[in-house]
Protein backbone atom coordinates (compact mmCIF):
# COMPACT_ATOMS: atom_id res chain seq x y z
CA UNK A 1 0.00 0.00 0.00
CA UNK A 2 2.60 2.12 1.19
CA UNK A 3 4.51 1.26 -1.78
CA UNK A 4 1.72 1.95 -4.35
CA UNK A 5 1.54 5.25 -2.80
CA UNK A 6 4.91 6.35 -3.05
CA UNK A 7 4.94 5.49 -6.73
CA UNK A 8 1.96 7.65 -7.61
CA UNK A 9 3.07 10.74 -6.05
CA UNK A 10 6.49 10.12 -7.50
CA UNK A 11 4.46 9.91 -11.04
CA UNK A 12 3.13 12.82 -10.41
CA UNK A 13 6.09 14.58 -9.45
CA UNK A 14 8.03 13.78 -12.24
CA UNK A 15 4.98 14.07 -14.94
CA UNK A 16 4.73 17.97 -15.23
CA UNK A 17 8.97 17.76 -15.52
CA UNK A 18 7.93 16.11 -19.17
CA UNK A 19 4.18 18.14 -20.17
CA UNK A 20 6.85 20.53 -21.94
CA UNK A 21 5.67 21.34 -25.52
CA UNK A 22 6.91 20.13 -28.85
CA UNK A 23 10.20 21.61 -29.59
CA UNK A 24 11.80 21.86 -33.31
CA UNK A 25 15.43 22.22 -33.68
CA UNK A 26 16.45 22.75 -37.35
CA UNK A 27 19.30 23.13 -39.31
CA UNK A 28 18.57 24.08 -43.15
CA UNK A 29 20.68 25.42 -45.96
CA UNK A 30 18.96 27.63 -48.47
CA UNK A 31 20.85 27.37 -51.71
CA UNK A 32 20.15 30.30 -53.71
CA UNK A 33 19.92 28.20 -56.93
CA UNK A 34 16.33 27.36 -54.98
CA UNK A 35 16.84 23.81 -53.01
CA UNK A 36 16.82 23.25 -49.57
CA UNK A 37 18.47 20.66 -47.62
CA UNK A 38 17.08 19.93 -43.78
CA UNK A 39 17.88 18.76 -40.77
CA UNK A 40 14.95 18.62 -38.54
CA UNK A 41 14.34 16.99 -35.35
CA UNK A 42 11.36 17.43 -33.05
CA UNK A 43 11.15 16.40 -29.45
CA UNK A 44 8.01 15.28 -27.94
CA UNK A 45 7.62 15.22 -24.28
CA UNK A 46 3.56 14.82 -23.73
CA UNK A 47 2.63 11.21 -23.17
CA UNK A 48 0.67 10.52 -26.47
CA UNK A 49 0.09 7.17 -28.58
CA UNK A 50 0.00 8.58 -31.93
CA UNK A 51 1.68 11.88 -33.73
CA UNK A 52 1.03 12.65 -37.46
CA UNK A 53 3.32 14.95 -39.58
CA UNK A 54 2.70 16.35 -42.89
CA UNK A 55 5.51 17.45 -45.38
CA UNK A 56 5.44 18.23 -48.99
CA UNK A 57 6.12 15.24 -51.55
CA UNK A 58 8.60 17.72 -53.23
CA UNK A 59 11.39 16.85 -50.76
CA UNK A 60 13.23 13.66 -50.81
CA UNK A 61 13.30 12.21 -47.34
CA UNK A 62 16.36 10.22 -45.56
CA UNK A 63 15.07 6.14 -44.04
CA UNK A 64 14.28 7.76 -40.81
CA UNK A 65 16.25 6.13 -37.63
CA UNK A 66 13.29 5.67 -34.92
CA UNK A 67 13.51 5.68 -31.67
CA UNK A 68 13.20 2.39 -29.50
CA UNK A 69 9.34 1.58 -29.04
CA UNK A 70 8.46 4.01 -32.44
CA UNK A 71 7.03 3.10 -35.34
CA UNK A 72 5.54 5.10 -38.40
CA UNK A 73 3.28 4.82 -41.26
CA UNK A 74 4.09 7.02 -44.32
CA UNK A 75 1.33 7.56 -46.93
CA UNK A 76 0.08 10.78 -49.01
CA UNK A 77 -2.61 13.47 -47.95
CA UNK A 78 -4.39 16.08 -50.30
CA UNK A 79 -5.55 18.22 -47.68
CA UNK A 80 -5.15 20.92 -46.14
CA UNK A 81 -2.76 21.49 -49.11
CA UNK A 82 -2.37 18.66 -52.18
CA UNK A 83 0.89 16.61 -52.77
CA UNK A 84 1.71 15.66 -48.99
CA UNK A 85 3.06 12.88 -46.94
CA UNK A 86 1.53 11.76 -44.04
CA UNK A 87 3.82 10.58 -41.70
CA UNK A 88 1.80 8.82 -38.48
CA UNK A 89 3.52 7.80 -35.71
CA UNK A 90 2.94 5.24 -33.38
CA UNK A 91 4.27 5.04 -29.85
CA UNK A 92 4.09 2.08 -27.73
CA UNK A 93 5.26 3.19 -24.79
CA UNK A 94 3.66 6.06 -23.99
CA UNK A 95 4.77 9.04 -21.57
CA UNK A 96 7.53 7.51 -20.24
CA UNK A 97 10.22 10.35 -21.41
CA UNK A 98 10.89 13.04 -24.31
CA UNK A 99 11.10 11.14 -27.67
CA UNK A 100 13.05 12.59 -30.51
CA UNK A 101 11.69 12.44 -34.53
CA UNK A 102 14.82 13.16 -36.80
CA UNK A 103 13.69 14.34 -40.62
CA UNK A 104 16.31 14.75 -42.58
CA UNK A 105 14.87 16.21 -46.15
CA UNK A 106 16.09 17.94 -49.79
CA UNK A 107 14.13 19.37 -52.02
CA UNK A 108 13.09 22.81 -54.43
CA UNK A 109 11.85 25.65 -51.86
CA UNK A 110 9.63 26.53 -54.67
CA UNK A 111 5.98 24.84 -54.31
CA UNK A 112 3.43 24.95 -57.29
CA UNK A 113 0.73 24.73 -54.15
CA UNK A 114 2.31 27.93 -52.42
CA UNK A 115 -1.20 29.82 -51.93
CA UNK A 116 -0.47 32.88 -54.40
CA UNK A 117 2.78 33.39 -52.81
CA UNK A 118 5.80 31.97 -53.65
CA UNK A 119 8.52 30.93 -50.98
CA UNK A 120 11.47 32.41 -53.28
CA UNK A 121 11.48 35.18 -55.36
CA UNK A 122 13.89 37.85 -57.05
CA UNK A 123 13.54 39.71 -53.74
CA UNK A 124 14.72 36.93 -51.49
CA UNK A 125 12.21 34.71 -49.39
CA UNK A 126 8.73 34.45 -47.68
CA UNK A 127 8.53 31.15 -46.03
CA UNK A 128 5.24 29.85 -44.16
CA UNK A 129 3.23 26.66 -42.98
CA UNK A 130 1.46 26.81 -46.44
CA UNK A 131 4.66 26.14 -48.15
CA UNK A 132 5.00 22.51 -46.11
CA UNK A 133 8.24 23.29 -45.93
CA UNK A 134 8.87 21.30 -42.86
CA UNK A 135 7.27 18.55 -40.97
CA UNK A 136 3.96 20.24 -39.84
CA UNK A 137 1.59 19.08 -36.99
CA UNK A 138 -1.51 17.08 -39.03
CA UNK A 139 -4.05 19.05 -36.64
CA UNK A 140 -2.01 22.53 -37.96
CA UNK A 141 -2.94 23.23 -34.24
CA UNK A 142 0.56 22.24 -33.37
CA UNK A 143 2.22 24.43 -30.44
CA UNK A 144 5.55 24.48 -30.66
CA UNK A 145 9.08 25.94 -29.04
CA UNK A 146 11.99 26.06 -31.92
CA UNK A 147 15.57 26.51 -32.14
CA UNK A 148 16.73 27.40 -36.03
CA UNK A 149 19.32 27.93 -37.76
CA UNK A 150 19.43 28.36 -41.63
CA UNK A 151 22.29 29.41 -43.59
CA UNK A 152 22.88 29.73 -47.42
CA UNK A 153 21.52 33.59 -47.36
CA UNK A 154 22.60 36.47 -48.94
CA UNK A 155 24.25 39.53 -46.51
CA UNK A 156 22.13 41.63 -47.93
CA UNK A 157 18.71 39.85 -46.85
CA UNK A 158 17.26 41.38 -44.13
CA UNK A 159 15.23 38.53 -41.81
CA UNK A 160 12.14 39.02 -40.07
CA UNK A 161 11.03 36.33 -38.54
CA UNK A 162 9.84 35.60 -34.48
CA UNK A 163 11.57 35.61 -30.89
CA UNK A 164 15.26 35.86 -31.30
CA UNK A 165 16.69 36.79 -34.51
CA UNK A 166 20.48 37.07 -34.72
CA UNK A 167 21.94 37.02 -38.39
CA UNK A 168 25.08 35.18 -38.74
CA UNK A 169 27.99 35.46 -41.54
CA UNK A 170 25.57 33.47 -43.55
CA UNK A 171 22.16 33.21 -42.39
CA UNK A 172 20.38 33.49 -39.41
CA UNK A 173 19.57 32.24 -36.17
CA UNK A 174 16.14 32.21 -34.66
CA UNK A 175 15.29 31.10 -31.17
CA UNK A 176 11.87 31.06 -30.00
CA UNK A 177 10.84 30.17 -26.67
CA UNK A 178 6.97 30.56 -27.31
CA UNK A 179 4.03 28.87 -28.77
CA UNK A 180 3.20 29.00 -32.62
CA UNK A 181 1.69 26.32 -35.00
CA UNK A 182 4.04 27.81 -37.76
CA UNK A 183 7.93 28.16 -38.50
CA UNK A 184 7.40 31.81 -40.59
CA UNK A 185 10.03 33.85 -42.14
CA UNK A 186 10.83 36.93 -44.45
CA UNK A 187 14.47 37.53 -46.40
CA UNK A 188 14.44 39.99 -48.88
CA UNK A 189 16.68 42.34 -49.52
CA UNK A 190 16.04 46.51 -49.25
CA UNK A 191 13.80 46.22 -46.21
CA UNK A 192 13.83 49.09 -43.81
CA UNK A 193 12.83 49.14 -40.27
CA UNK A 194 10.96 51.66 -38.33
CA UNK A 195 9.32 51.14 -34.31
CA UNK A 196 5.89 51.96 -33.14
CA UNK A 197 4.27 51.40 -30.29
CA UNK A 198 2.63 47.53 -30.50
CA UNK A 199 4.72 46.88 -33.94
CA UNK A 200 8.45 46.82 -35.68
CA UNK A 201 7.63 47.66 -39.10
CA UNK A 202 9.38 46.53 -41.98
CA UNK A 203 8.99 47.83 -45.40
CA UNK A 204 10.88 48.84 -49.03
CA UNK A 205 9.67 52.22 -48.32
CA UNK A 206 8.68 53.41 -45.36
CA UNK A 207 8.29 57.13 -46.46
CA UNK A 208 5.32 55.59 -48.68
CA UNK A 209 1.88 56.74 -47.88
CA UNK A 210 0.52 53.25 -47.23
CA UNK A 211 3.55 52.08 -44.93
CA UNK A 212 2.86 55.47 -42.86
CA UNK A 213 -0.85 54.21 -42.68
CA UNK A 214 0.10 50.64 -41.68
CA UNK A 215 2.33 52.21 -38.92
CA UNK A 216 -0.12 54.88 -37.38
CA UNK A 217 -2.80 52.46 -37.33
CA UNK A 218 -0.76 49.72 -36.06
CA UNK A 219 0.13 51.52 -33.60
CA UNK A 220 -3.12 53.13 -33.14
CA UNK A 221 -5.35 49.72 -33.02
CA UNK A 222 -3.10 47.96 -30.85
CA UNK A 223 -3.62 51.22 -28.40
CA UNK A 224 -7.72 50.16 -28.67
CA UNK A 225 -7.22 46.65 -28.33
CA UNK A 226 -5.32 47.27 -25.17
CA UNK A 227 -7.63 48.99 -23.31
CA UNK A 228 -10.15 46.08 -23.50
CA UNK A 229 -8.01 43.16 -23.40
CA UNK A 230 -4.63 44.37 -21.58
CA UNK A 231 -1.06 45.09 -23.04
CA UNK A 232 -0.13 43.52 -26.24
CA UNK A 233 2.05 40.06 -24.99
CA UNK A 234 4.64 41.08 -27.26
CA UNK A 235 5.56 43.79 -30.10
CA UNK A 236 4.19 42.50 -34.04
CA UNK A 237 6.35 42.12 -36.25
CA UNK A 238 5.24 43.90 -39.63
CA UNK A 239 6.42 42.62 -42.84
CA UNK A 240 5.20 44.45 -45.63
CA UNK A 241 6.32 42.49 -48.88
CA UNK A 242 6.07 43.23 -52.75
CA UNK A 243 3.56 39.85 -54.52
CA UNK A 244 1.41 39.53 -57.01
CA UNK A 245 -1.52 38.43 -54.78
CA UNK A 246 -2.85 40.77 -51.97
CA UNK A 247 -3.04 38.96 -48.86
CA UNK A 248 -1.97 39.03 -45.13
CA UNK A 249 -1.81 36.74 -42.56
CA UNK A 250 -1.14 36.85 -38.88
CA UNK A 251 1.10 34.44 -36.43
CA UNK A 252 2.30 35.39 -32.66
CA UNK A 253 3.94 38.31 -32.93
CA UNK A 254 4.61 38.23 -36.36
CA UNK A 255 2.65 39.58 -39.68
CA UNK A 256 2.98 39.86 -43.32
CA UNK A 257 0.93 41.88 -45.42
CA UNK A 258 1.13 42.82 -49.29
CA UNK A 259 3.18 45.66 -49.88
CA UNK A 260 0.48 47.31 -53.00
CA UNK A 261 0.14 50.05 -54.65
CA UNK A 262 2.53 52.93 -52.48
CA UNK A 263 -1.04 55.47 -52.39
CA UNK A 264 -0.98 58.95 -51.47
CA UNK A 265 -2.55 61.63 -49.05
CA UNK A 266 -6.42 61.92 -50.73
CA UNK A 267 -6.49 57.94 -50.77
CA UNK A 268 -8.85 56.78 -47.83
CA UNK A 269 -7.15 55.71 -44.57
CA UNK A 270 -9.98 53.23 -43.82
CA UNK A 271 -8.70 50.64 -46.14
CA UNK A 272 -5.37 50.19 -44.72
CA UNK A 273 -6.24 51.08 -41.11
CA UNK A 274 -8.91 47.90 -41.38
CA UNK A 275 -6.65 45.76 -42.88
CA UNK A 276 -3.56 46.11 -40.03
CA UNK A 277 -6.28 46.37 -37.17
CA UNK A 278 -7.63 42.70 -38.38
CA UNK A 279 -4.00 41.62 -37.98
CA UNK A 280 -3.38 42.93 -34.85
CA UNK A 281 -6.59 41.82 -33.21
CA UNK A 282 -5.31 38.10 -34.50
CA UNK A 283 -3.01 38.58 -31.13
CA UNK A 284 -6.15 37.56 -29.33
CA UNK A 285 -7.75 35.66 -32.07
CA UNK A 286 -6.02 33.13 -33.29
CA UNK A 287 -6.53 29.99 -30.81
CA UNK A 288 -9.20 27.90 -33.12
CA UNK A 289 -8.27 25.32 -35.44
CA UNK A 290 -8.30 26.35 -38.86
CA UNK A 291 -9.47 22.48 -40.05
CA UNK A 292 -12.78 23.25 -38.35
CA UNK A 293 -15.87 24.78 -38.18
CA UNK A 294 -14.72 26.76 -34.97
CA UNK A 295 -12.21 28.48 -37.55
CA UNK A 296 -14.80 31.57 -37.52
CA UNK A 297 -13.31 32.39 -33.63
CA UNK A 298 -10.09 33.15 -34.83
CA UNK A 299 -11.43 34.96 -38.85
CA UNK A 300 -14.80 36.67 -37.87
CA UNK A 301 -14.03 37.63 -34.28
CA UNK A 302 -10.48 39.61 -35.44
CA UNK A 303 -12.47 40.95 -38.49
CA UNK A 304 -15.14 42.31 -35.86
CA UNK A 305 -12.66 43.69 -33.70
CA UNK A 306 -11.38 45.48 -36.84
CA UNK A 307 -14.56 46.89 -37.72
CA UNK A 308 -14.89 48.00 -34.04
CA UNK A 309 -11.31 50.00 -34.65
CA UNK A 310 -12.94 51.53 -37.82
CA UNK A 311 -15.68 52.72 -35.97
CA UNK A 312 -13.60 54.22 -32.93
CA UNK A 313 -10.57 55.74 -36.10
CA UNK A 314 -13.48 56.84 -38.32
CA UNK A 315 -16.77 57.17 -36.77
CA UNK A 316 -20.17 55.44 -37.32
CA UNK A 317 -20.29 56.19 -40.94
CA UNK A 318 -18.05 53.74 -41.85
CA UNK A 319 -18.53 51.02 -40.20
CA UNK A 320 -22.56 51.64 -41.50
CA UNK A 321 -20.97 51.51 -45.09
CA UNK A 322 -18.90 48.34 -44.00
CA UNK A 323 -21.62 46.68 -42.21
CA UNK A 324 -23.88 47.59 -46.02
CA UNK A 325 -21.10 46.05 -48.16
CA UNK A 326 -20.82 42.97 -46.30
CA UNK A 327 -24.74 42.33 -46.12
CA UNK A 328 -24.47 42.56 -50.03
CA UNK A 329 -21.86 40.43 -50.72
CA UNK A 330 -23.24 37.47 -48.20
CA UNK A 331 -26.85 37.62 -48.63
CA UNK A 332 -26.81 33.58 -49.91
CA UNK A 333 -23.35 32.32 -48.68
CA UNK A 334 -25.06 29.97 -46.62
CA UNK A 335 -24.12 29.14 -42.51
CA UNK A 336 -20.99 29.35 -41.16
CA UNK A 337 -21.04 26.55 -39.30
CA UNK A 338 -22.03 22.58 -39.98
CA UNK A 339 -19.87 21.71 -42.86
CA UNK A 340 -15.80 22.21 -41.58
CA UNK A 341 -13.97 25.62 -42.06
CA UNK A 342 -16.37 28.16 -43.27
CA UNK A 343 -15.16 29.56 -46.91
CA UNK A 344 -14.07 32.61 -47.20
CA UNK A 345 -17.47 35.07 -47.02
CA UNK A 346 -18.53 33.20 -43.99
CA UNK A 347 -15.49 34.04 -42.68
CA UNK A 348 -14.90 37.56 -42.97
CA UNK A 349 -18.41 38.94 -43.85
CA UNK A 350 -21.29 36.60 -42.34
CA UNK A 351 -19.38 35.88 -39.51
CA UNK A 352 -18.54 39.44 -38.34
CA UNK A 353 -21.88 40.32 -39.31
CA UNK A 354 -23.30 37.91 -36.61
CA UNK A 355 -20.82 39.32 -34.54
CA UNK A 356 -22.76 42.58 -35.09
CA UNK A 357 -25.97 41.96 -34.74
CA UNK A 358 -25.43 39.64 -31.34
CA UNK A 359 -23.60 43.22 -30.08
CA UNK A 360 -27.04 45.02 -31.02
CA UNK A 361 -29.30 42.21 -29.06
CA UNK A 362 -26.87 42.15 -25.82
CA UNK A 363 -25.31 45.49 -25.51
CA UNK A 364 -22.19 47.15 -25.69
CA UNK A 365 -21.03 46.99 -22.14
CA UNK A 366 -22.48 42.70 -22.46
CA UNK A 367 -20.42 42.35 -25.55
CA UNK A 368 -17.48 43.54 -24.37
CA UNK A 369 -17.70 41.23 -21.70
CA UNK A 370 -18.03 38.51 -23.24
CA UNK A 371 -14.75 38.70 -26.37
CA UNK A 372 -12.21 39.88 -22.98
CA UNK A 373 -13.38 36.49 -21.54
CA UNK A 374 -12.91 34.50 -24.61
CA UNK A 375 -10.01 36.18 -25.56
CA UNK A 376 -8.57 34.85 -22.20
CA UNK A 377 -9.65 31.33 -22.77
CA UNK A 378 -6.31 29.08 -23.66
CA UNK A 379 -8.04 27.35 -26.18
CA UNK A 380 -11.41 28.81 -28.74
CA UNK A 381 -14.26 26.48 -29.42
CA UNK A 382 -17.72 28.11 -30.25
CA UNK A 383 -18.83 25.86 -26.92
CA UNK A 384 -16.70 27.72 -25.14
CA UNK A 385 -17.95 30.74 -26.85
CA UNK A 386 -21.42 29.86 -25.86
CA UNK A 387 -20.81 29.30 -22.69
CA UNK A 388 -19.48 32.46 -21.91
CA UNK A 389 -22.48 34.13 -23.58
CA UNK A 390 -24.94 31.78 -21.44
CA UNK A 391 -23.14 33.12 -18.68
CA UNK A 392 -23.41 36.91 -19.82
CA UNK A 393 -26.24 37.36 -21.71
CA UNK A 394 -28.37 34.31 -20.93
CA UNK A 395 -29.50 30.93 -22.48
CA UNK A 396 -31.83 32.67 -25.26
CA UNK A 397 -29.31 34.74 -26.61
CA UNK A 398 -27.20 31.96 -26.68
CA UNK A 399 -29.11 29.26 -28.28
CA UNK A 400 -30.44 32.14 -30.91
CA UNK A 401 -26.72 32.88 -31.70
CA UNK A 402 -26.23 29.16 -31.97
CA UNK A 403 -29.17 28.96 -34.02
CA UNK A 404 -27.60 31.98 -36.54
CA UNK A 405 -24.30 30.38 -37.10
CA UNK A 406 -26.48 27.34 -38.40
CA UNK A 407 -28.55 29.07 -40.61
ZN1 LIG B 1 -7.13 37.11 -40.38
Amino acid sequence: MRIAFALAAAAIAVGPAFAAPPHYKVAAHFDPQGEVDADVTITLSEGETEKAFLLSRRFAVEPMALPPGVTVTVGPAEEPMPALNKYVFHFADPATEPVALRFRYAGPINTEHDSGNKPLRPEGYELFLDHMWYPVGADIQTRFTVDATIDGLAPDLVVVAQGDVTRTAGGVHIERDFLDIDLPLVAMRGLERAEAHGVEFYSRDLSAWRSQQYIKHSEAAARYFEAMFGPLPRKVRMAQVWRERSMGYARTAYTVVTEGRAGNPGDSEVGPARHVAHEIAHAWWMLASPLTDDFWLVESAAEYMSMRYVEHAFGPEELAKNIAEKRKATVDVGPVMGHGRPNRLQLYGKGPLLLVELENRIGRPAMDRLMIAMAKEPAHTTAIFLRHLTEIAGADAARDFDAALHA
